[in-house]
């Protein structure tokens, strides 16, 4: 068994390495390590969770060791792209951690914050640039970045940001590069597109696969349960009041499910929060930094926002709505089951989501176990204090008291399905009217979407 101390590391990412406490690499790391500190040019099919950050980052570091030297003033030595501002900030902190006993310099380019800091960072010249693609075409063509000096580039999880619309972003970032550097391309799964994306921009790339294309860890133990929408929320607040779920990633198709699905956990007494393209930069920092924390067991997410997150121990993925696209089904159960552990993924299937289920049935070759959801499921479930998930919060992170002015709520005159006036006209999908107007952010300028957006 390939050892690190034999892919001829420098001594003090070795050292780093053993901090984090792995004993051997993984298979990524294996094949990609040697081959970047080679100077080739790399196409990875690994999906999230197969180490393969440590795998681009650790030969980085290592390169830019055995060379110092400054990369020059608004320039970088390494660009490393990214589909979402928590995947950019999770792999800057993953520099730092494997970087931990040695220089280097590293900075996070991306929207929904207010462009001054990035600006500055670049100004003095930066070792590696961890950018979403829409804030770092701003900044370039604003002249506040170049890209001439850049010999690395990473594309990591490349197929989600051809779902995202980057990948004309991409080609015309890519095409600014100066004529010699090497690119390593990570992708989970491996469309069209991203071949060609391949083809035109990497020179006779070595292609490594390290698991079988769209197939789920073997680890995760899957089921799904037949229940039709209004019977969801309360089988999801069953579940979560299980004896067995530590900590849990509920998915949502919508932005504005995910809000719904907080609304009706937090009444029966389960503390969860949403992350999703709507919240602020800031918000999706505490929550996530609260759910890292344990502060917080159950996290509301649309796929995009929690696309990369790479949190340990997380026992159970619900998908209160089943994905229409196959490989997102995929991506998301990842979640669960990381670093070696296992994980349970359960989804919530009505009968207009049956098309989906098939779909990613044929994509992972196998048909998932079929669950029985309890018959009492309309019946409306009083506060589940008893719970576990309920329980083990500490007393201050416990829902905030409410105060008077929710009081008064409860005495709005209700609709005939029991909402509250203040509600009305928030059904799917219809919230926009009544949202304070909204600056675009930067960062969107550049993103055309394909389909209904779920970020
Ligand atoms: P990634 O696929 O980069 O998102 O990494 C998934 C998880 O695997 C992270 O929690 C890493 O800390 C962990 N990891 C990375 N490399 C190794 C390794 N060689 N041994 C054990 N865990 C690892």
């Amino acid at each position: 068994m390939t050892k690190f101390s034999d892919l001829a590391l420098h001594s003090e990412l070795l050292r780093a390495i053993e901090d984090q406490g792995y004993s051997s690499p993984t298979p990524i790391q294996e094949q990609v390590i040697p081959a970047m500190l080679d100077g080739r040019d790399v196409v990875g099919i690994a999906q999230t969770g197969t180490g393969k950050t440590a795998a681009f980052v650790l030969p980085l570091l290592h390169k830019h060791l055995n060379s110092p030297g400054g990369a020059g003033h608004k320039k970088c030595r390494a660009l490393i792209l990214a589909p979402t501002r928590e995947l950019a900030a999770q792999i800057a902190e993953s520099i730092n951690a494997y970087g931990t006993h040695v220089h280097h310099s590293v900075t996070v380019i991306v929207g929904g914050v207010r462009p001054g800091a990035q600006v500055k960072a670049l100004s003095a010249g930066v070792e590696i640039v961890v950018a979403t693609p829409g804030r770092l075409e701003d900044l370039m063509s604003s002249g506040k970045f170049r890209l001439d000096r850049t010999q690395t580039v990473v594309l990591d999880e490349a197929d989600q940001m051809l779902d995202l619309g980057f990948m004309p972003a991409i080609r015309r970032i890519l095409g600014k590069l100066p004529p010699k550097h090497q690119t390593l391309l990570l992708s989970a799964t491996m469309p069209k597109q991203i071949r060609s994306l391949a083809s035109d921009f990497l020179n006779n790339p070595l292609e490594i696969s390290v698991a079988p294309q769209s197939r789920p860890i073997e680890r995760i133990t899957q089921s799904v349960y037949f229940a039709e929408k209004p019977e969801k929320r309360n089988l999801l607040a069953k579940l979560l009041a299980g004896q067995d779920v530590k900590r849990a990633i509920v998915f949502t198709r919508t932005k504005h499910g995910a809000n719904k699905v907080v609304q009706n956990l937090e009444k029966v007494g389960i503390k969860a929060a949403a992350i999703h393209g709507n919240k602020s930069q800031s918000q999706r920092v505490r929550t996530l930094d609260a759910f890292k924390n344990s502060q917080l067991n159950v996290l509301v997410a649309t796929d995009i926002a929690a696309r990369g997150i790479d949190i340990d121990d997380i026992s159970h993925v619900i998908n209160f709505e089943i994905p229409n696209i196959a490989e997102t089904y995929v991506h998301r159960i990842g979640r669960t089951a990381r670093a070696g552990k296992g994980g349970i993924a359960i989804s919530l299937c009505d009968g207009s989501e049956r098309k989906f289920l098939r779909g990613i049935e044929k994509l992972i070759g196998k048909s998932i176990p079929r669950e029985n959801a309890p018959k009492d499921l309309l019946e409306s479930i009083s506060a589940i204090i008893d719970a576990p998930i309920v329980r083990n919060l500490a007393p201050e992170n416990e829902p905030p008291k409410k105060k008077k002015k929710d009081k008064k709520k409860k005495k709005r005159p209700k609709n005939k399905h029991g909402v509250g006036k203040k509600y009305q006209g928030f059904g799917e999908g219809n919230n926009t009217k009544t949202a304070s107007p909204k600056k675009p952010r930067p960062d969107r300028k550049h993103r055309p979407r394909r389909g209904k957006s779920t970020d």
